[in-house]
């Protein structure tokens, strides 16, 4: 049975987003290894998953996850503050902590879970939250939900951001300032020094999302080892599902902040522990990622290769963007390089601003020599149109 009304109204919607050329569909994918996947029967090597360092198929994060399943079970059974605060947890926490140089760590459900529940337990009415131009959309998510002011800065422009705070931050209570180390859709990183010196003098707390970051770059510790000095953040966010290839989250953080965060943060309190499986696989990850120096470098080195090999400037991430501008174009691009054997997904606005559609490459600790000059082989043979997409990606 269905309600009419109902479905005239999801149907609306939907044509809306097809007449703008907006609709999306999610397609059946098998990721077969770290870097091939299986579509219609098709394998593909793959350019664009978030598996920086391959260890969605690493033997021993996946032997930890098998055998905590058979010891534990396959899920928490309830909440952390009931019964699903599985002892593995202050394993994982614990290693984070190190690892990130805090007093302490708290590990949320996912990434979109960890920015909706922190920033509504530090900032909320009468309080102050700024915002990168290009953060993500967890981070408006807690935003809006924690209903404090919600103000943007120019991206990675911390000038910007200070002028912005003289004028506005004595006029609110507390001040959170949130940003990206790596920008997903751009893989460029913020200065964080800079905004650390800047949040630092206008007594505002400055929370890094480095989902992008953590396991790739400062030698797995994330953007902020890239600085000399690493600059002190006080809020260091990351996920455990993209370099650290299994699922959930982490902020690491001092003691009484990781304390306020098990007590106040909704997406914590009132969500069910992650699978013991899952917080087994990650302590393999943490592990990994704190002691394989050689394959925490290799995506950043793979992407340089092919930025050499193709004449894009320097990344400073294992994300690469080549801008092409056009929709269409960027589309039949994206075609070209699947009818060549090479899955890199087309990134269209909303995704980015409007005339700014791309190429959004990832690289990986997997990705061969051959097959990262095969890729760039592949993208010099491109037919790309009208303006040099290469300048444009510059
Ligand atoms: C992927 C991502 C998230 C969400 O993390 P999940 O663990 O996938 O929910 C949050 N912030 C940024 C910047 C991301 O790229």
């Amino acid at each position: 049975m269905s309600n009419e009304s109902l479905d005239r109204f999801a149907n609306a919607k939907l044509d809306r987003l097809t007449a703008h050329g907006l609709r999306r569909s999610v397609v059946d994918t098998q990721r077969t290894d770290a870097v091939h996947i299986r579509r219609a029967g098709r394998d593909l090597i793959s350019f664009c998953c978030n598996d920086y360092l391959g260890l969605t198929h690493h033997a021993a994060v996946k032997a930890a996850a098998a055998e905590a399943v058979d010891a534990y079970g396959a899920g928490a059974g309830a909440s952390r503050l009931i019964t699903g605060n599985h002892d593995l947890y202050g394993v994982l926490e614990s290693k984070l902590a190190t690892l990130k140089g805090t007093e302490a760590a708290c590990v949320f459900g996912s990434g979109y879970m960890a920015n909706s529940g922190i920033l509504p337990a530090l900032a909320g009415p009468g309080d102050l939250i700024v915002i990168d131009e290009l953060g993500h959309a967890s981070m408006h998510m807690g935003a809006r939900a924690a209903r404090a002011e919600i103000r943007t800065f120019r991206h990675n422009d911390a000038d910007d951001l200070a002028s912005l705070l003289a004028e506005n931050r004595e006029k609110f209570g507390t001040c959170l300032v949130v940003t990206e180390g790596v920008f997903s859709m751009d893989g460029d990183r913020a200065p964080l020094d800079r905004l650390a010196a800047v949040t630092a003098d206008h007594d505002a707390w400055l929370m890094v999302d480095d989902a992008h970051g953590f396991g790739v770059l400062g030698g797995g510790r994330g953007s902020a080892w890239e600085f000399d000095p690493h600059p002190e953040i006080p809020l260091q966010m990351g996920t455990l599902s993209k370099a650290a290839g299994v699922y959930g989250a982490f902020l690491c953080a001092s003691a009484p902040v990781i304390e306020l965060m098990k007590n106040r943060a909704r997406s914590l309190v009132y969500t069910t522990g992650l699978p013991p499986a899952v917080i087994a696989s990650c302590i393999a990850a943490v592990d990994i990622i704190a002691t394989d120096a050689d394959r925490v470098a290799r995506p950043l080195h793979n992407a340089k290769t092919f930025c050499d090999a193709v004449g894009l400037p320097e990344p400073g991430s294992p994300i690469v963007p080549l801008v092409i501008g056009a929709e269409q174009a960027t589309l039949e691009a994206s075609a070209a390089l699947e009818d060549a054997g090479f899955l890199v997904t087309p990134i269209r606005p909303p995704t980015v601003p409007a005339g700014t559609s791309r190429l959004r490459f990832t690289f990986t600790a997997e990705h061969t020599q051959a097959q990262v000059a095969a890729l760039a082989a592949a993208v010099n043979g491109l037919f790309l149109p009208e303006t040099d997409a290469r300048a444009a990606g510059a």
